[in-house]
């Protein structure tokens, strides 16, 4: 039977510091429209994977392919606007610029702002809406004029969802969106990640297993660079290995 190829696929993928294996041999793949966890210890080797992913590093073997595309290689540039967006970890907001002049930037980015002014006054009228539909979509359009040094923590990393999804993402990586918060926030952000998932794929990195159970349709563990199990959360879950390489029996 014909089966549909993942949205993202990698083959052997390995990434050697000076002969350190950071990642070794790692087959992933993400199926479309699904929301897939990257879980593992401390130095397992989840964002090197991201930078792989994202053209942020070059790896030293193996094949990353997206979207029909082989992006093994490629510059970030080059890669993000096949439809990858990535939400970092370490906040990259500018605190004097309001949440609607990031929204507003990251949609002009991809494209760059066009040479004639005509085009330009036209796309910022385009931009200015649908930076109010993000920001409506991350629950910030009522702070859409404010600095982005009046948010709260856990608003600041909505505003930073906001800013990826800018792109129209295909796939959106998401670095440890619930790093840093407090209880209300980390359930927040879960029914923010289900909404933003709709229609698209979603990987993303977490610690907290409440998150993974709750978000993720399927599990990859790594552990030194390599992948431990994979499947869905309560197989993996229960997997021997696993419960192992976190208890560090
Ligand atoms: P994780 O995100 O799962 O904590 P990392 O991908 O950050 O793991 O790191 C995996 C391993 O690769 C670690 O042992 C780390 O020290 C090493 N590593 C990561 N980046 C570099 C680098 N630029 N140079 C050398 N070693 C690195």
């Amino acid at each position: 039977a014909l089966t549909a190829t993942p949205l993202l696929e990698t083959r052997s993928l390995t990434k050697e510091f000076r002969g350190f294996r950071a990642v070794s041999g790692v087959d992933l793949a993400v199926e479309r429209g699904t929301i897939h966890a990257l879980v593992g210890p401390n130095g397992a080797g989840k964002t090197t994977l991201f930078n792989l992913l994202t053209g942020f590093l070059t790896p030293t073997s193996g094949t990353v392919h997206f979207d029909g595309h082989d992006i093994t290689g490629k510059a970030p540039e080059q890669i993000a606007p096949l439809g990858i967006a990535r939400s970092f970890q370490i906040t990259s907001l500018f605190e004097a610029m309001t949440l609607q002049e990031h929204l507003e930037l990251a949609l002009a980015s991809p494209t760059g702002l066009a040479n004639q002014w005509w085009r330009s006054v036209a796309r910022l009228s385009r931009f200015r809406k649908r930076s109010l539909e993000l920001l409506d979509q991350v629950g910030l359009a009522d702070r859409a004029g404010a600095p982005a040094s009046s948010l709260a923590y856990g608003q600041k990393r909505a505003l930073e969802l906001a800013i990826a999804m800018a792109l129209d993402p295909k796939l959106l990586l998401l670095d440890e969106p619930t790093a840093g918060m407090g209880l209300e926030d980390v359930d927040r952000t879960i029914g923010l990640v289900k909404s933003l998932s709709a229609g698209r794929t979603v990987v993303f990195v977490d610690h907290n297993m409440h998150v993974v159970g709750s978000l993720a349709d399927r599990v990859t563990v790594l552990q030194s660079g390599q992948v431990l199990a994979e499947g869905p959360y309560d197989q993996v879950r229960a997997d021997e290995r696993v419960i192992t390489a976190y208890l560090g029996a």
